[in-house]
């Protein structure tokens, strides 16, 4: 009798259905495949079988003998990207492990993750490996992440994604030497707004504040929202003196603009900085928070700069 009584569960024991495994493989959701590149770089797919929908449009026949026409159909960066996993994972022997998306005719194309290993042989590598259509999990892994970095109220990228994109900036900021610039932005005496004509029209005006600082913005160029009524907008090859153009455009726009309280109702305070080459990012951000209080100091509605 097993420990505690508890019954044990009978073991399934696996029918033999009398199918070898090339009868079984068309029956499965996923290919599996042996992939070859010979010295002089040839690439060919001895074996490629498998079921499921990945194999719908592929011509099994031509890529036994040039794997190129499947690789040349790749679009975006797919393209380089599994070149450069298969050339590491020859160089390095080890497993191949990405994923593409495969064109397909009157649809999306689908995303296809691969897994093989490798194995030296006298003409070349070998891999032995798998494919599977991962299109639902990616979607869902899109979905999420959008979920993360968007603020939910306003649409606008949330504080995680604009660190994100602001490391990346000021690192090719200082590769390269070429200027950019950020605006801190906060809305003035938004509290009092918020107290005279409710909480929903104060949703309202960060909402429509959003829309109306995208509509002045270039398409490389990024607001987010920071937190509560504060916005921070990011202008790649964008000097101090162009961003604080726009940045009394903006508070000049926003000022006149009807929000359905009158006009003049809703004004911004903007503090502008310059990122300098090789600086710390969170000097960059202090500075532009300084400006920002200098701003609400000389009386709000007002853009200001740091010496
Ligand atoms: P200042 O000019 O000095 O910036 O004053 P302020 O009133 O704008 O600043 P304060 O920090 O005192 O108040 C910010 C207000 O923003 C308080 C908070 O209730 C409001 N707030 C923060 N997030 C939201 C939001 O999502 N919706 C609405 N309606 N209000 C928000
Ligand atoms: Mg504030
Ligand atoms: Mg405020």
């Amino acid at each position: 009798m097993p420990v505690n009584d508890v019954p044990v569960p009978p073991v399934a024991i696996p029918q033999n259905t009398g199918k070898s495994a090339d009868n079984l493989v068309p029956h499965i959701p996923g290919v599996l495949f042996q992939f070859f590149r010979s010295h002089s770089g040839h690439m060919h797919f001895p074996y490629l079988e498998g079921g499921g929908i990945a194999l719908a449009y592929v011509d099994k026949q031509q890529l036994a003998t040039d794997a190129s026409l499947l690789l040349e159909q790749l679009t975006g960066d797919d393209h380089p990207k599994v070149m450069s996993a298969i050339e590491r994972s020859a160089r390095w022997m080890l497993p191949l492990n990405t994923r593409f998306r495969l064109p397909f005719p009157q649809e999306k194309p689908h995303w296809i993750a691969v897994s093989a290993n490798p194995e030296p042989i006298e003409s070349g590598v070998r891999w032995n490996g798998l494919m599977l259509d991962i299109t639902d999990q990616v979607i869902e892994e899109q979905r999420l992440r959008k979920l993360c970095d968007t603020d939910p109220l306003t649409s606008l990228p949330n504080r995680r994604k604009l660190m994100v994109q602001l490391t990346h900036l000021t690192s090719l900021s200082t590769r390269h030497g070429t200027p950019l610039s950020i605006m801190m932005i906060d809305i003035d005496h938004f509290k009092q707004l918020n107290d005279r004509w409710g909480h929903l029209q104060g949703d309202s005006v960060l909402k429509q504040l959003a829309t109306v600082t995208q509509s002045l913005l270039r398409c490389e160029d990024m607001v987010a929202r920071l937190g509560g009524e504060e916005f921070m907008v990011v202008l790649p090859l964008t000097s101090l003196q162009q961003c604080h153009k726009l940045a009394d455009r903006l508070r000049q726009t926003i000022a006149e603009h009807d929000f359905g309280m009158g006009a003049g109702s809703v004004t911004l305070s903007i503090g502008v900085a310059e990122y300098r080459c090789g600086e710390p990012m969170v000097s960059l951000i202090e500075r532009a928070d300084r400006a920002l209080y200098s701003a609400k100091d000389v009386g709000r509605d007002c853009v200001c700069l740091l010496p």
